[in-house]
């Protein structure tokens, strides 16, 4: 069956007592059983009942179940927000004296996560660039417990090919860990190209149109944990994934980012409306960004399904002819930059992406307003550069917006 198909009958662990057609919204912190010995074998992973709601939740499994049933591995843990998820896999690999090799391109939290937060861990973030393979081997050494990146910069929208990039992680003995929250698993899949774990922030596609936080961790357990020096002594002969039987028995507990039922009734909803939302709202993104090519005052637009973008060729080949639901253009500078964004009438000022509604935001000011100018700059983050996030409005009313607002 197609994912859309998979996603709507993915059968309950356990037939629900009433027969509810949609999974129930399981709002208990605790669980009952019946005897001591049930609660012993619970409470030590030998029997799959719940226990705690920190631990799990039968809503919040039926959320990771569909989407196991999209991604083909069993190894999916569901999270309160994207940055939770990626600090639990960081976490889990990073240790004292290691590093992660990664692009300054990343999204600002996740950024500033590596280079202030880790940093008085002892764990090392080292920036390079990542379309660049002499680069990247510089970079990697005994001590490197990952490599990270986001399969489309946001907002620089920079592509890395990544079949290329995990061939060198896999000759290296290193994990490629991807942040694919700009393009949903239904349209990218990220185990043909290589990558180990996937991060998606599921407040952006997934939560149907910006309903609540949360994010996902999908492990492929292609990557051989014999060589990681943490993990390796973690390996069990029971074909476990070392890292995820670190990631769901430790960290994420230890952490307390559990996903909420109720974050999860959501987004199980979000789930079956995904696809139909992302074919529209990114068909009206590349429509939109070709029609502001040939509009007075821009100066530049940078969306990778442009033929005329530096990286349309690897784009088009790992994402097809749609990467995604967000653009940016350039106009000549801050000022002209903030007059657009107050003279908006229909387009929303507010950050987020994927939302069901159309939002602009001047990333310099805003998201990475905070930083300094040579980090700004070292990020390529301009002053210049508005950012959009297409929603589902008709792509006329959102043109003629735009154009009213350049005037
Ligand atoms: C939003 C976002 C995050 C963080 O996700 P939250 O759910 O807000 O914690 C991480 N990476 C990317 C690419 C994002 O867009």
């Amino acid at each position: 069956m197609k994912d859309e198909t998979t996603i709507l009958h993915t059968p309950y662990a356990q037939s629900d007592a009433y027969g509810a057609l949609n999974m129930p919204i399981y709002h208990t912190a605790a669980y009952e059983f019946t005897t001591a010995a049930q609660m012993e074998l619970a409470f030590t992973g030998r029997s799959p009942e719940h226990v705690y709601s920190r631990v799990s939740n039968p809503t919040v499994r039926y959320f990771e179940d569909r989407v196991k049933a999209i991604v083909g591995t069993p190894y999916v843990l569901a999270f309160n927000s994207g940055m939770s998820a990626i600090t639990a896999a960081l976490v889990v690999l990073g240790s004292a004296g290691a590093n992660i090799v990664t692009s300054p391109h990343l999204f600002g939290n996740t950024y500033s996560l590596m280079a202030n937060t880790l940093r008085f861990f002892g764990v090392e973030a080292r920036f390079c660039d990542l379309t660049d393979m002499d680069e990247v081997s510089k970079h990697i050494d005994n001590h490197t417990c990952a490599v990270f990146l986001e399969v489309i910069t946001n907002p620089q929208m920079e592509v890395v090919n990544l079949k290329t990039l995990s061939a060198l992680c896999k000759q290296h003995g290193v994990p490629l860990i991807a942040d694919t929250t700009i393009i949903p698993f239904t349209a990218f899949k990220a185990k043909d190209y290589g990558i180990n774990i996937e991060i998606v922030s599921t407040t952006k596609y997934i939560s149907g149109g910006a309903t609540s936080l949360g994010g996902l961790l999908i492990d492929y357990n292609t990557f051989d944990w014999q060589v990681s020096p943490k993990l390796s002594p973690l390996i069990l002969n029971n074909g476990n994934s070392a890292f995820f039987t670190k990631l769901s028995m430790e960290v994420h507990r230890n952490l307390g980012v559990f996903m909420t039922a109720e974050t999860a009734h959501l987004q199980t909803l979000g789930l079956e409306t995904l696809s139909l939302r992302y074919d529209r709202a990114c068909t009206t993104c590349k429509a939109l960004s070709e029609r502001l090519q040939n509009v007075k005052n821009v100066v530049s637009v940078n969306y990778p399904g442009l033929k005329s973008h530096p990286y349309y060729a690897v784009s088009k080949q790992q994402f097809g002819d749609y990467p995604g639901a967000m653009f940016t253009f350039d106009l000549k500078d801050r000022a002209a930059a903030f007059q657009f964004i107050d003279r908006l009438k229909l387009i929303r000022r507010a950050t987020n992406l994927f939302d069901n509604k159309t939002l602009a935001i001047h990333p310099a000011s805003t998201i990475f307003g905070t930083f300094t100018e040579e980090t700004r700059q070292q990020m390529n983050i301009s002053q210049n550069t508005i950012r959009m996030s297409i929603g589902l409005e008709d792509v006329d009313d959102l043109f003629n917006d735009i154009a009213q607002a350049l005037q």
